[in-house]
C-alpha cells in the first residue's frame, strides 16, 4: 500500500491532494506503508447497500486508523460481527475482484484469514451466450429474505442476452400454429409491394414468446421457493415491429418487488429489441410469484 506524506511537515495524507492539509506544501510524495492499523468505528448494516453485497450479509462498514494516523473507510472481513472491538489492532486484505478493481478490506490482526482474496474467473464476455457457463460466483437470494428481493430493483437494465434471428420461415411456423397467418406476415411479394414496412414483420405475439430463446446473462438465482408461477403481465406493448430476417435481443431488469398474500410478487420488466435499436419491439412487464 502507498500513500502521500508531505515532505515539508512529515504529516500523512488519505485521502490523495494536492497539497498538505496541514501545513500547505504542495512537496507531498508517495510512500509504501504497511497498511496496518487499528480499528477506529465500525457498524453493521443489515439491509444490503448495494445488490452486489447481498451475498456477504450482515455488512461491516468501518473506518480504519492507519498506523501513520489517516483514517480511510472501509469494510471488515475474518471475524462476526461479534467478535470485533474498537481499537483492536487489524491488517490489510487486497480482495481482488473481476476486471482490474481491488478491495481495500481490513480483518483481525491475529486471524488466519487470507492477505489476498482472488477474483472469481469469469467466462469472457466475447464468448457466444450459448457458450457462457452460469456465472461462477451467482448472487443466491432467498426469496423469503424482502430486504435482500428489494435490492435487485433497479432503473438499469442488465446485460444484453444471445441473439435469435427472426426468419420467414420461423413466422411462417407461427403462423401454421396461431393461425395468424395474415399477408403482412406470410406473403413477402404482397408485403414487398403493398405494406407500408416493405416487407414481412413477425406477429407480436410471436417476438413476445420468442423470449424463451433468449437467454438473459442474470448475476442472481432466487432460490428458497416451492412453487414460481408465471403470473401473467401487467404491461404488453409492441412499440416497434420485427421486420422477417432480423436478429432479436432482450435485456431485463426487476422493476418491483412485493410481498402478497401467497408469497413475494417480482415484476421483471423484460424489454426485446431487433439488433442495434434504440426503440424496442416488445415491452413486457412479467408478473413472477414465489411462494
Ligand atoms: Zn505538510
Amino acid at each position: 500500500m502507498r500513500i502521500q506524506q508531505c515532505e515539508a511537515c512529515s504529516h500523512w495524507i488519505f485521502y490523495p491532494r494536492a497539497h498538505c492539509p496541514a501545513c500547505a506544501s504542495d512537496k507531498l510524495v508517495w510512500r509504501s506503508i504497511s497498511g496496518n492499523g487499528t480499528l477506529y468505528t465500525f457498524t453493521v448494516a443489515r439491509v444490503p447497500t448495494l445488490p452486489e453485497f447481498t451475498d456477504e450479509m450482515p455488512q461491516l462498514l468501518a473506518v480504519v486508523q492507519l498506523d501513520e494516523g489517516p483514517h480511510l473507510n472501509t469494510t471488515l472481513v475474518g471475524a462476526a460481527p461479534e467478535a470485533w472491538k474498537i481499537g483492536q489492532p487489524v491488517r490489510p486484505v487486497f480482495d481482488e475482484r473481476p476486471g482490474n478493481t481491488t478491495l481495500l478490506r481490513y480483518a483481525p490482526t491475529d486471524s488466519s484469514f487470507p492477505c489476498v482474496i482472488a477474483a472469481d474467473v469469469v467466462a469472457p464476455t466475447t464468448a457466444p451466450a450459448a457458450e457462457v457457463e452460469p456465472a461462477a460466483h451467482k448472487r443466491r437470494i432467498s426469496c423469503k429474505d424482502l430486504d435482500a428481493m428489494q435490492s435487485l430493483v433497479s432503473e438499469a437494465f442488465g446485460d444484453w442476452s444471445n441473439e435469435f434471428a427472426v426468419t420467414q420461415e420461423v413466422i411462417g411456423e407461427f403462423a401454421t400454429l396461431s393461425g395468424d397467418d395474415y399477408w403482412i406476415h406470410t406473403n413477402p411479394e404482397r408485403a414487398k409491394a403493398q405494406s407500408p414496412f416493405g416487407t414481412t414483420i413477425a406477429q407480436g405475439a410471436l417476438v413476445q414468446v420468442l423470449i424463451s430463446r433468449l437467454r438473459l446473462p442474470l448475476d442472481y438465482e432466487i432460490i428458497d421457493y416451492t412453487n414460481m408461477v408465471n403470473y401473467g403481465s401487467d404491461r404488453l406493448r409492441f412499440p416497434t415491429p420485427v421486420p422477417a430476417g432480423c436478429r432479436i435481443h432482450a435485456r431485463s431488469r426487476i422493476k418491483t418487488v412485493q410481498q402478497v398474500k401467497s408469497g413475494v410478487l417480482v415484476t421483471q420488466e423484460l424489454n426485446i429489441h431487433v439488433v442495434g435499436q434504440d426503440r424496442p419491439s416488445v415491452i413486457n412487464d412479467l408478473l413472477i410469484l414465489y411462494m
